[in-house]
């Protein structure tokens, strides 16, 4: 099997070949940040886009080209980036044969409702190859609304349809997008504070932050309470809740901050789902097509859900596309139950095909295992030395997180995270942060990151953490 040089940044492209970024092995900056251009096109954007917009608020840089892990400014600035579209850029920026997958593709058919098509036929049997066995035998697939929000609506419907009861099970600290029931299932109360009565008939029930337990539980007097708080729930005669349409999981929570609930927990949400003939939805919006280091999330567990949300990686290069994966017992809603104009993206469908060739190809899942090693070992060396500021570090395949918790108190310190994610970026650095009052800073690299691109990386993070540190600790002194 060849192993190719997975994360180069493509400078075989035009134009990524006349800059910086065709050699580029690390950051280089050369303007102090933001570059005048950059600076310029924020203004603009300011000045005529909604006060709702968000990234960057945080990262202020105006993209002229991306290309594998690296994206270039419009002042000619390399950064190594860690937002990689929110998680998207499964292969990185613009990898070069999945932009030819997508060039032959749109030079043939583009948009396609949901008529079959060779292309869409083709990823369809080699994304529903992806699952195991006895699921792919009992599944059917729904493409749903580009978004992962829009696929989170359709499990939700789809569920209520076939169970008819109308109540959602949900857990605090998950996230699954931001339209009004997908809101609705999410626990982020600034969020949820925005829009006057979201969606009735959700209810939420602890999730297994074992770190914060929302219980208040040591690991000593742990017996998985919040799993047999949900059991009881449940089940009890007298409990007040009715039986739902559906328990709603993130399996490793995101945007919650990087927390994966653990075995012992899933096996009894799933046990007590199947025992009460409940519908499991697993939300891998995020966590699907490989960023844990296997196909799914829910491998790791040795679960079968009942309804698999996937989105954001499923073209490997951002070509938008979201699908539910559903036992076909559920498969009770009528034609035209979910329909939406762009749920036929054509070049997404190719893309896709090329994509999951290339993860058997090159290996890709044994590399993010690989490097998520690198990572959580470098970045346990960073917590040793942090005074206990970094009170976790939290790996999972290339889905990583770093909390910062303030000292004395143990409190969430969003402003420590936050000042990290500024010190990296002044260092060429691209970072998201989450979690409680944001205190955990995010990395979610190409699957394909090179361990020498990745080493450089986390040496800018130790840099930028004793940076953040000395300015956040000596702001309080
Ligand atoms: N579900 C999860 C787990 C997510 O992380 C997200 C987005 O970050 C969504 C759903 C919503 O996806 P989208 O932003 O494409 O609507």
């Amino acid at each position: 099997m060849r192993r190719v040089n997975v994360d180069s940044p493509a400078g075989r492209l035009t134009g990524a070949a006349a800059s910086g970024m065709a050699q580029a092995r690390g950051p280089l900056i050369r303007t102090a940040l933001p570059g005048p251009r950059s600076r310029a096109l924020l203004a603009r954007q300011s000045e005529r886009e909604s006060n709702a917009r968000s990234y960057p608020r945080r990262i202020p840089v105006a993209i002229k080209r991306g290309r594998g892990p690296f994206v270039e400014d419009e002042d000619g600035n390399v950064f190594i980036d860690f937002l990689g579209g929110a998680g998207v850029l499964a292969l990185g920026h613009s990898h070069p044969e999945l932009v030819a997958a997508v060039q032959r593709q749109a030079a043939e058919l583009t948009h396609g409702l949901d008529f079959p098509t060779a292309a869409k036929d083709e990823f369809t049997t080699k994304l529903l190859g992806l699952f195991p066995d006895e699921m792919r035998r009992t599944s059917r697939i729904h493409f749903c609304g580009p978004t992962g929000a829009n696929a989170i609506e359709a499990a939700i419907k789809l569920c209520k349809r076939a169970t008819g009861a109308g109540e959602v099970v949900a857990f605090e600290g998950g996230f699954h997008g931001m339209t009004h029931a997908a809101l609705a299932v999410s626990g982020e109360r600034a969020l949820r504070a925005e829009v006057a009565n979201v969606m009735p008939g959700v209810r939420f029930f602890p999730f297994a932050y074992c770190h914060r337990c929302p219980l208040g539980l040591r690991p000593q007097s742990c017996d998985t309470n919040c799993a047999g708080y949900l059991e009881r729930a449940l089940s009890d005669s007298h409990s007040g809740i009715g039986k739902p349409a559906a328990v709603l999981l993130e399996l490793v929570q995101g945007e919650g901050g990087t927390v994966a609930a653990p075995p012992e927990f899933v096996r009894r949400v799933r046990d007590v789902t199947a025992r009460l003939d409940i519908p499991l939805i697993v939300d891998e919006v995020q966590t699907g097509c490989g960023r844990t280091g296997r196909w799914f999330a829910f491998e790791h567990y040795g679960i079968k859900p009942d309804v698999v949300v996937l989105s954001k990686m499923l073209s490997g290069i951002g070509t938008p596309a979201a699908v539910i994966v559903y036992h076909e017992q559920l498969d009770r809603w009528q034609p035209g139950s979910h329909t939406g104009t762009f749920r036929g993206n054509q070049l997404a469908f190719a893309a896709g095909s090329a994509f999951i060739d290339i993860v058997a190809r090159d290996r890709i899942l044994e590399n993010v295992r690989d490097r998520g090693r690198q990572a959580r070992d470098r970045i346990e060396q960073v917590r040793r030395r942090s005074g206990g500021v970094i009170s976790e570090v939290r790996c999972f395949g290339l889905m990583v997180g770093v909390e910062f918790s303030k000292p004395g108190t143990g409190e969430p310190w969003g402003g420590a995270a936050s000042a990290v994610q500024r010190e990296a970026f002044q260092r060429g650095l691209i970072l998201e942060i989450g979690g409680r009052h944001d205190c955990v800073v995010r990395m979610l690299p190409p699957l394909n990151i090179t361990e020498a691109t990745l080493d450089t990386a986390l040496t800018i993070f130790a840099q930028a953490v004793d940076a953040a540190l000395a300015e956040e600790l000596g702001g309080a002194a």
